[in-house]
């Protein structure tokens, strides 16, 4: 089997979780013609084949070692619930082990909500997914297949992608960055970098990472809290990587990239929802060129914690807008079909 030049253990190579540089290098180390990686591009999604034999444009001998090297295999679609404007998505992968992803209709398109991992190590307490400890890292191809099957269900394409599912993106950071190219390129999936957002807890030396790649997408960080005391009891991912030092990398991205952070918080009833905890927050963002996206907490059978009254949100709202941070209160999609982070795949698995 070809050597794409990147460790991938026994795992058959995967044609959707190969780059477009990657393909060109394949098709030249095979003793071919590197546009043809842009030909198998406009196959695979643009003209969505099923199987190899539908490629008229290659000779045969090329086609055959494709066959050989690659695989063209799907992850499988076990289970759909739909709500009028959001419908959430289980799938099943080779290993048996299930993920899901999460569609929202907007007025301006389709987002999809994917997950970049099997499980979660960062152990927030207020999230369902991470109730299981990471299994291991999604492929590349299988971060692409939940866009690829989404759009081949609902027969419509899908414009704005949110890496917001289960996992820690930049705990899966190789496999997330090939994902980002693939899905950006304008011979891939052509989503526009700026209809892309990766959203982490704060792994401070990936974001210093990613700040160097000129990738124009966005970036969100999940906040959660306005100091180290609160954070530290509901992020453990805090006692790594602190406030101020976040807030320092977040400074030196702004630098480089020039893009607008997101900060999500979400208000959890008698945590962080108070109206001191909105001034700290004032204060500790207003020297950042960000947003602040206020979010509502969807609440889970299996954990205490409690979303906050709609009143005490839009004290917290007001307070942040006196303050004059721009800040909105996410609009709610799902509660009714569990699409909280995680809880799709535990009622599957009845944890
Ligand atoms: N690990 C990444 C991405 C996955 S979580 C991160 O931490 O950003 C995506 C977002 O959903 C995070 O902001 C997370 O804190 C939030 N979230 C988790 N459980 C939630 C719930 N029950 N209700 C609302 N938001 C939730």
């Amino acid at each position: 089997m070809y050597n794409i030049g990147r460790n991938l253990g026994d795992s058959d190579m995967n044609i959707y979780g190969v780059s477009l540089e990657e393909l060109q290098d394949y098709f030249v180390s095979i003793g071919s013609k590197n546009f043809h990686a842009l030909q198998l591009f406009n196959w695979l999604y643009q003209k969505r084949i099923k199987a190899w034999s539908e490629i008229t444009d290659m000779k045969k001998e090329v086609i055959k070692k494709l066959e050989e090297d690659f695989t063209l295999e799907k992850i499988k679609l076990v289970k759909v619930e739909k709500d009028v404007d959001v419908c959430k998505y289980l799938f099943e992968l080779k290993d048996k082990e299930h993920i899901e992803a999460v569609l929202m209709k907007h007025d301006y398109g389709n987002s999809i909500c994917v997950s970049s991992q099997v499980g979660c190590n960062m152990g927030c307490c207020f999230c369902e997914s991470g109730r299981r400890k990471k299994v291991r890292n999604l492929e590349t191809a299988e971060m692409v297949l939940q866009i690829l099957m989404i759009e081949e269900e609902l027969q419509e394409r899908i414009s704005h992608v949110v890496v917001m599912g289960i996992g820690e993106p930049f705990d899966n950071y190789d496999n997330l960055i090939r994902f980002i190219k693939i899905i950006n390129n304008a011979k891939g999936l052509a989503i526009g970098s700026r209809h892309i957002t990766v959203s982490t807890c704060g792994i401070i030396p990936k974001i210093a990472e990613f700040s160097n790649l000129d990738l124009q997408v966005n970036l969100a960080v999940s906040l959660h809290a306005p100091n180290n005391e609160i954070r530290n009891q509901i992020m453990p991912i805090n006692k790594v990587y602190p406030i101020e030092k976040l807030k320092e990398t977040l400074k030196k991205y702004l630098e480089k990239t020039n893009r607008r952070v997101t900060f999500e918080y979400i208000l959890l009833n008698g945590i962080n929802d108070s109206e001191e905890c909105a001034l700290e927050l004032a204060k500790l963002v207003k020297d950042i060129n960000c947003y602040i996206n206020l979010i509502p907490y969807n609440e889970t059978n299996n954990l205490k914690f409690k979303r906050s009254s709609t009143i005490q949100i839009m004290r917290f709202y007001d307070i942040l807008k006196k303050n004059k941070i721009n800040v909105t209160i996410r609009r709610e999609f799902g509660s009714k079909i569990s699409a909280a982070c995680g809880q799709l795949r535990s009622k599957k698995e009845e944890l």
